[in-house]
């Protein structure tokens, strides 16, 4: 079989994401800047991808744009709704997947799939930054910590805090009046965790939660978060190291699918713009 390369980009809210897969199942090389669409964010994951990879720019034959900011990147050939990309992405990570809790700088998306990738239904949170990554960007930035730092330092905790406004605005608040009582970072952490928990939970619970349940999304790196929502849930989340790569895999994966078609057809294949 002839070797396809293609590049599935992610330009999201609050990151960029890049991969490039080999037949649209092997991962060769992936990058993320953790700043997102409108930003330099995009050119570099690309300028960072091609590096890893090592190889010709040209043996790249397609690449898909997926996201946010998916409608200003020039170097794609095709673009795919992120709700598509990341079911697709998702089945690949954990085949037979039922349920995809997506949290991102600024959506929550819950996925309801029918267990052999296909997407059945889905619920978005409203505007509201309140369960999302970005509240726990505001979080970490009143608390001085750095966000990869909340999860381990949240498991510290020792005494229940809460934070009872599902506002950002005024959660932060609540959190500045919680340290100005010299309540500790690791219980004012804790309580920020369970509330996003709590907002994420309520929406997963709309579409239905079927097991197998998996998470994606920068904040499923955070294990503590994924430990709350489990719990309300009442089911085991499983996640990945590639969790905030599923929508650049699934569009990597759109753009095999459209290359080997075009191929198959003997239609022209455009060139890339890489
Ligand atoms: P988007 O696609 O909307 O840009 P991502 O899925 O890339 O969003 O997730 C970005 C969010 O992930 C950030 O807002 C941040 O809160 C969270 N995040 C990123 N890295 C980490 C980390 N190491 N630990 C916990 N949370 C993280």
């Amino acid at each position: 079989m002839q070797e396809i390369l293609t590049m599935g980009v992610d330009i999201g809210s609050s990151a960029s994401k890049c991969i490039i897969m080999r037949n649209g199942t092997e991962i060769v090389a992936q990058s993320l800047f953790a700043v997102g669409a409108g930003t330099s964010g995009p050119e570099k994951s690309i300028a960072e991808v091609l590096r890893l990879y090592g190889g010709a720019r040209s043996a790249i034959r397609w690449v898909c744009a997926t996201g946010y900011g998916r409608h200003s990147l020039k170097e794609a050939n095709k673009e795919v709704s992120e709700l598509s990309c990341h079911a697709k992405g998702a089945n690949y990570l954990f085949p037979g997947v039922k349920t995809v809790i997506d949290i991102g700088g600024q959506d929550v998306k819950a996925l309801h799939m029918d267990g052999q990738g296909r997407l059945l239904n889905f619920v978005m949170n409203d505007k509201c930054a309140a369960g999302t990554g970005r509240f726990l960007d505001v979080m970490s930035r009143v608390l001085e910590t750095r966000i990869d730092e909340l999860a381990a330092l949240g498991a510290q905790s020792q005494k229940r805090v809460t934070i009872s406004s599902t506002c950002t605005v005024f959660s932060e608040s609540e959190v500045i009046s919680h340290l100005a009582n010299n309540e500790t970072i690791p219980d004012i952490i804790n309580g920020i965790h369970k509330s996003v928990a709590s907002r994420i939970a309520g929406l997963a619970k709309r579409v239905g939660i079927e097991q197998p349940v998996i998470m994606t999304g920068g904040v499923a790196k955070n294990f503590e978060v994924v430990r709350y929502v489990s719990q309300e849930l009442g089911a085991p989340i499983k996640t990945s190291p590639l969790s905030q790569y599923n929508g650049a895999i699934g569009a990597a994966i759109y753009a095999f699918e459209a290359c080997s078609a075009l191929l198959a057809s003997d239609a022209p294949l455009s060139g890339t713009h890489l």
